[in-house]
């Protein structure tokens, strides 16, 4: 009964903490480790200043720099199977600029990330389960930037043109969708990774940095599933949320003005609306405040019941970033 107890109080959220490795660059520079993992027990890691141990944060699991990514999606694989038992996962990269959100969830070419891994994870299993259910997957890229949704998947982002702008609308109880944004009915896995291709390159066309835009905005893949139970006709109907977000990183107002002041107050803006709301359902609370920001709101129908939500919380191991590392560890801390 006790164990009943703490399943509930811990619920449906997760919170993983990735460290990535020092840079050459970091190396060459004489940077020093600013995390210990070694002396900490399983999911917790120390944060060190001047040598000395500062403070020691738990996670449900931590994953040091020398994690690749095939040990990362061992531990996240389960949320695919989630997924076709009907249940409705989001899973988030949070952290400071240049800690590996990108590299986690989009992984590289000879190196993939947990959104292509999942998808695959998810074909396998339908394959598997293929005498017994059906299913349809599509997908969506989708990208907020200034509390603006933009849809990926379309290619009318010619320089200049303003993107159609997509809203959020409701048709009724659980049953929020952007109308107009595009859903790209996939059946294996080369259609998805020409899918995810598509997507990422229309982010790095439309401006000018495409870094630095890829830092400022929230990027959302989400996979729609629908499972049909071919003994009892029963009909499920999921959402993937795979969603990488934008730098956490503080930025002085008194260092920005003018458009990228406005960005940076919408980035703030919708981090501490989606720490706000996680918070608030991993304590129960009666009012869970989605309408903060676009982001909570696209998520509002994935997020709480008996959803299941991870959050990549991703730092630097250099003691230069000190500051941040505890500012990302902190808010993780409280979502957990
Ligand atoms: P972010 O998306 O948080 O800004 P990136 O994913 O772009 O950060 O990572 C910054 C750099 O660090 C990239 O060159 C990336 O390949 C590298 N990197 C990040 N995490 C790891 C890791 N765990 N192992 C190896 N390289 C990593
Ligand atoms: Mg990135």
């Amino acid at each position: 009964e006790l164990y009943n107890k703490v399943l509930e109080l811990k619920g449906n959220i997760r919170v993983f903490c990735r460290c990535r490795p020092l840079k050459s660059e970091e190396v060459a520079a004489g940077a020093l480790m600013t995390i210990d993992f070694d002396s900490a027990k399983d999911g917790e890691l120390t944060v060190m200043s001047n040598g000395l141990p500062k403070k020691t944060f738990k996670f449900d699991a931590v994953f040091g720099p020398q994690a690749n990514q095939a040990d990362v999606f061992e531990d996240t694989a389960s949320f695919a199977s989630s997924v076709l038992d009907g249940y409705n996962v989001c899973i988030f990269a949070y952290g400071q600029t240049g800690t590996g959100k990108t590299f986690t969830m989009e992984g590289t070419e000879e190196d993939r990330g947990v959104n292509f891994r999942t998808l695959e994870q998810l074909f396998r299993m339908i394959k598997e389960r293929e005498k017994l259910f059906r299913y349809d997957v599509s997908v969506s890229v989708l990208e907020v930037y200034n509390e603006q949704i933009q849809d990926l998947l379309v290619s009318d982002s010619q320089p200049g043109v303003a993107a159609k702008r997509l809203e959020i609308r409701q048709a009724g109880e659980g049953l929020h969708h952007v109308p107009g944004l595009v859903e790209a009915n996939v059946h294996n896995m080369s259609e998805v990774w020409e899918v995810l291709q598509t997507g990422s390159n229309a982010r790095a066309v439309g401006s000018t940095n495409a870094n630095e835009h890829s830092s400022r905005s929230h990027c959302i893949h989400c996979v729609m599933v629908k499972g049909e139970n071919l003994l009892n006709g029963e009909c499920t109907k999921s959402k993937l949320w795979l969603v990488d977000l934008a730098g956490s990183e503080r930025i002085a107002k008194t260092e920005v003005q003018g458009e990228r002041l406005k960005e940076t107050q919408n980035i703030n803006k919708s981090l501490s609306a989606l720490g706000d709301v996680i918070s608030a359902l991993a304590t129960k609370s009666p009012h869970i405040p989605f309408r903060n920001s676009k982001l909570t709101h696209l998520l509002q129908d994935s997020l709480g019941g008996d959803s299941k939500t991870l959050m990549f919380v991703q730092i630097s191991p250099n003691e230069n970033d000190l500051g941040e590392t505890i500012c990302s560890l902190n808010f993780a801390s409280r979502v957990r």
